[in-house]
């Protein structure tokens, strides 16, 4: 019996890549923005509907370099539900992330619950698309425009998600992509930010390459974080199967939807009408059904089916964390009782419709 991963990479044809790459045996450019980088770049900046962006050799360096070019120095809030990543970049970039509690059924910021977290050591917000759920963007906007402080979205998950056709990239002063291999879009390892301003983005392009504006002029401490040819090759070959990728991906989650909708304590994503989404994850609330979230992970492992405990523990639960002021899942009960509860079932274009069937066979028995 083989085994069904939570995700599974999409890769084109070995031969399209194959050609995809031959010039770079020619050019010998394989890396510092070659013809690769520069093509990928501007169909993402056109896909992704924002005026200025720029590629990164994974989404955390991106999100890390956003933070250091916005010049942040103080409180970020945030939220736990979150990978990793989010709260880690606040914190290696020395900042403190301040943590705000989640709406329940998009499992992103809480707008109602922001305005009383700003104080006047705080000098950005930076929520997170969770699954590729949109943020309330407006409410967010409204908040941080009355306290003049500039949102960055972690944006990892919501690649090609727009909303009234706005796509995710045009939201807030910048948004952060992730093309990590289990992501919809890949690069292998990749990501990107969106900015508003060509002074910003000139910034961020200075960052990623150790800080040098010239020949002859490095104004900024940067470190390395630029995307590579390879890498950069990957990316046009998978943006040319996107389409059929996510389209896939959306027959999957109809299946479990025909499945698992209106079973009494099961709670699925619901996805606004007027919202195009990605079909990232494929996220299940186990909220008095008749087995718990753990039960239900073991009964699909017990079958090689592994689903993911995806965002368990909440960030601020972490142990790297622990004893540190303002680090206490306590301060978010709502993600707090989420976390418990979530589970993603298996998720990927490829996945066959019969093995969706039995995944929900197993958690309805
Ligand atoms: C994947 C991810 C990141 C980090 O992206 P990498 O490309 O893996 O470095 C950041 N935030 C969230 C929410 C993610 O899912």
């Amino acid at each position: 019996m083989a085994t069904i991963n939570v995700t599974r990479s999409s890769m084109p044809d070995f031969a399209e890549y194959c050609e995809e790459i031959r010039e770079l045996w020619d050019s010998r450019w394989l890396t510092n923005m070659g013809v690769k980088h520069k093509t990928l770049e501007a169909e993402l900046q056109k896909l992704l509907g924002c005026d200025y962006l720029t590629l990164f050799t994974n989404g955390h360096l991106a999100l890390e370099n956003v933070i250091e070019a916005f010049d942040l120095h103080g409180e970020i809030i945030t939220t736990p539900f979150t990978f990793a990543s989010t709260t880690h970049a606040i914190v290696r970039c020395g900042c403190k992330p301040v943590f705000c509690d989640i709406d329940p059924t998009t499992f992103t910021m809480d707008p109602a619950k922001l305005e009383a977290l700003i104080t006047d050591k705080t000098v950005a917000i930076l929520p997170v698309h969770v699954y590729g759920n949109l943020c309330d963007v407006d409410a967010i906007d409204a908040v941080a425009k009355r306290h003049g402080l500039p949102v960055i979205y972690d944006a990892a998950h919501a690649f090609a998600v727009e909303r009234d056709g706005v796509s995710a990239g045009a939201f807030g002063d910048a948004a952060m992509f992730s093309f990590h291999a289990t992501k919809v879009f890949n690069t292998i390892e990749g990501g990107a930010v969106c900015v508003r301003s060509a002074e910003m983005l000139q910034r961020l392009c200075d960052l990623k390459n150790f800080g040098i504006h010239g020949p002859e002029s490095t104004p900024y401490v940067g470190g390395n974080a630029k995307m590579n040819e390879f890498c950069a090759a990957m990316g046009l070959c998978n943006l040319r199967h996107l389409d059929a990728e996510i389209e896939k991906r959306r027959l999957v989650a109809e299946r479990y939807d025909a499945r698992l909708a209106g079973v009494p304590g099961l709670q699925i994503n619901r996805i606004p009408e007027n919202v195009r989404f990605n079909y990232a994850y494929y996220p299940v609330v186990f909220d008095g059904f008749q087995y718990t979230r753990d039960e239900v992970y073991a009964r699909l492992a017990e079958q090689d089916i592994y689903a993911r405990k995806y965002f368990y523990p909440l960030t601020n639960a972490f142990e790297c964390y622990r004893g540190k002021p303002g680090f206490d899942p306590k301060d978010t009960p709502v993600a707090a009782h989420i976390a418990d509860r979530v589970l993603t079932l298996p998720m990927y274009a490829d996945l066959p419709l019969e093995k969706v069937d039995q995944i929900c066979g197993i958690i309805l028995k």
